[in-house]
């Protein structure tokens, strides 16, 4: 399945729960389904994390929907390579553990 047609069948299915509940609301359920993610990748069933992978694309879906945003235009920032230096793979310097002082995400400024 392409991601038009997955952001077209969770649109089909949850878009009237998803606009009653709103961006912020929605946005909350995301990161609930990270957090289940987390619990699920410290976990030795695997199987899990098939679940909760699903859970969270389904969720980033229905919050991409909400805002307005095309998955397919967004996830093809990445086709091509990194999107900061072009390369497959990326040759940025690694940036590290995520630190609170640096807000941006590692492709900020770049379209
Ligand atoms: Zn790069």
């Amino acid at each position: 399945m392409d991601l038009a047609a997955f952001q077209e069948a969770v649109r089909r299915t949850y878009s009237e729960r998803d606009t009653a509940r709103g961006i912020d609301g929605t946005f909350r359920w995301f990161v609930e389904e990270v957090g289940e993610l987390a619990r699920s990748l410290r976990h030795p069933d695997r199987g899990n994390r098939l679940h909760e992978v699903g859970d969270v694309l389904a969720w980033l879906t229905s919050l991409a929907t909400l805002a307005g945003v095309d998955l397919e235009a967004a996830a093809s920032r990445y086709t091509d390579g990194c999107p900061k230096c072009g390369e497959a793979p990326c040759a940025c310097p690694d940036p590290g553990e995520p630190v609170a002082s640096e807000a941006s995400p590692p492709v900020a400024g770049k379209a």
